[in-house]
C-alpha cells in the first residue's frame, strides 16, 4: 500500500511524533498554517472518518482534545481548532490547528475580494431557508434513531 501516513506508522518514512499508543499516531504536520499543528491518525488504514470504529473516533477526538490544551498552553495561539476534511491523503486524519486568526481555517466560497484584499467572511455564503434545514435536520436525526 502508497500511504504516506501508514509509512509513517511503520516508522519506514521519519515523522516528529507526539504521541503514540497500540491504535493512534499523532506527530507534526509537515506544511502547518502555523507552529504546532498536529494530525492525529488511526494506526489502522481507513480512508473515511467516518468509517473509523466509534470507540476508536472517541480515542482520537479525547486524546486531540488533550493535546489541544498543551498546544493552547506552551504556543500560546489565540485559539486551536480542529478540521478532518477528508482530502489530501487517503487515511483518516484529524488535524490540531494553532490559530492566529479567523481566516486560518477558512473556506474558499468564504473569500471575496475588497479592495485588492481577499476578505474572508460568511456574508458570501447563502443564507438556506428554515425549511431546507428542517428537511436535511429530519434525514440525520431520523438516521439517528
Ligand atoms: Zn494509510
Amino acid at each position: 500500500m502508497n500511504c504516506i501516513f501508514c509509512k509513517i506508522i511503520a516508522n519506514e518514512v521519519e515523522s516528529s511524533k507526539v504521541y503514540e499508543d497500540d491504535n493512534i499516531l499523532a506527530f507534526m504536520d509537515l506544511h502547518p498554517v502555523n507552529e504546532g499543528q498536529v494530525l492525529v491518525v488511526p494506526k489502522e488504514h481507513i480512508d473515511h472518518f467516518s468509517d473509523i470504529p466509534e470507540e476508536l473516533a472517541l480515542k482520537i477526538f479525547s486524546k486531540s482534545h488533550q493535546i489541544s490544551k498543551k498546544i493552547k498552553e506552551k504556543l500560546n495561539p489565540e485559539r486551536v481548532g480542529f478540521v478532518v476534511h477528508g482530502y489530501g491523503v487517503a487515511h483518516a486524519h484529524l488535524i490540531i490547528i494553532p490559530q492566529k486568526c479567523s481566516t486560518d481555517i477558512a473556506h474558499g466560497k468564504m473569500a471575496k475580494i475588497e479592495d485588492g484584499k481577499i476578505i474572508f467572511t460568511v456574508d458570501n455564503l447563502p443564507m438556506v431557508p428554515r425549511v431546507e434545514l428542517d428537511k436535511v435536520a429530519k434525514i440525520i436525526k431520523d438516521s439517528l434513531l
